[in-house]
């Protein structure tokens, strides 16, 4: 089994949450090991990750401010109500 580093960005969600099944995670962990590509992306993922976090736990804190779209202010009211 081989990916293409296209079908290894697909995964990167499940790989971090380790929801792959061990040949395929095996797989990626060849992969990233020999795409420095790969590698910087996943690194740059689980930043994002990381930040996205960081964010939405400050903007809860904070006051929202006026150029933040009803939708988006909805969707995240949403979001935060399925934790
Ligand atoms: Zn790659």
């Amino acid at each position: 089994m081989k990916l293409t580093c296209k079908e290894l960005y697909d995964f990167m969600g499940d790989y971090l949450d380790g929801n792959l099944p061990d040949d395929v995670m095996c797989v990626m962990k060849t992969h990233l090991s020999r795409c420095p590509c790969c590698e910087h992306y996943l690194e740059n993922y689980r930043m994002a990750i990381k930040l996205g976090k960081t964010c939405c736990k400050q903007f809860a804190e904070e006051q929202v401010p006026d150029s933040v779209p009803e939708p988006l202010i909805q969707a995240i009211l949403e979001a935060r109500k399925k934790k």
